[in-house]
């Protein structure tokens, strides 16, 4: 028996669920061979859930507060950290010999199932410069064990960023020096709101996935679907070719099964 091998992602919400639906899409768009996850949380809405469940292999609902481990101790000592320990769940796939974690605010422009040659713990540098991983996307291996010793890891030292970046960060801190052959190239991880875009040019014509990492993703900017225009967005911050890219997606693949489902009729 060959264990499989699976795309993550997390959706702590409807709108994040969106961006789901569009990185699932663009997975199989693709044609990854590998299987397609989605972690959702109960604040995720029946026909969402629903839509998600025809693009992903497997949707997986994760409370933390009905949780038998200590997640459910360290959510009710800090709220603030409950996206992170919903996201620590991905270390339970155990049905999964290796796994790709990639953030609902990511999306593949080609196929990536190269990742899965690579070990955990492997990530694209936070930015230029950065000691640090971006753990937008990442490599790991499913264990409890691991699950376990990062809530414990979590309970005994906290994050320094509040976040699972603080956190992975620094359990996986032979990142850095140790592991060399652990960095992914930037190309699987290109943050497009990066001050150091341009410097990544390069990195950018090569592009395998795009992140919108920061406040304003792709999916609270309003799109008119018969101008094709994505309206109110600062062209000086951002790169509105892949907000268009991520647009584009939006509307052909996922809508129609939104509309289908009787969400939203239109989007902006
Ligand atoms: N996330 C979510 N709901 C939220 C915030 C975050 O589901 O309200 C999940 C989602 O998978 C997201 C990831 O946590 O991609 C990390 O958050 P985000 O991408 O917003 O952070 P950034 O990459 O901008 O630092
Ligand atoms: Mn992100």
């Amino acid at each position: 028996l060959t264990l499989l091998q699976t795309f993550v992602t997390l959706a702590a919400n409807d709108l994040y669920g969106k961006g789901s639906l569009v990185l699932g899409c663009s997975l199989r768009k693709h044609k990854t061979t590998r299987q397609l996850v989605v972690l959702i949380t109960p604040q995720v809405s029946q026909t969402v859930r629903t839509v998600l469940g025809r693009i992903f292999d497997e949707v997986l609902l994760v409370d933390v507060l009905k949780s038998q481990d200590s997640s459910k101790l360290i959510l009710k000592k800090t709220p603030e950290l409950s996206l992170m320990l919903a996201k620590l769940y991905c270390w339970d796939l155990t049905r999964y010999s290796k796994c790709v974690f990639m953030d609902a605010d990511t999306m593949a422009l080609m196929n990536i199932d190269e990742l899965f040659e690579w070990e955990e713990l492997s990530a694209v540098a936070d930015d230029i410069c950065s000691d640090c991983f971006n753990t937008g996307v990442f490599v790991f291996k499913p264990s409890t064990d691991t699950h376990k010793a990062l809530l414990k890891f979590a309970m005994e030292k906290g994050s320094f960023d509040n976040g699972n970046q603080g956190l992975l960060n620094s359990f996986f801190s032979n990142w850095a020096k140790v592991d060399i052959s652990k960095h992914l190239p930037f190309t699987y991880n290109l943050n497009c709101n990066s001050v150091h875009f341009s410097t990544l040019k390069p990195q950018a014509a090569a592009a395998k996935v795009i992140h919108f990492l920061g406040k304003t993703k792709p999916w609270n900017y309003s799109y008119d679907p018969n101008t094709k225009l994505v309206k109110d967005h600062d062209l000086s911050v951002t790169h509105p070719e892949y907000v268009y890219m991520w647009w584009d997606n939006f509307t052909s693949s996922v809508l129609p099964m939104l509309t289908e489902h009787g969400v939203e009729e239109a989007t902006s």
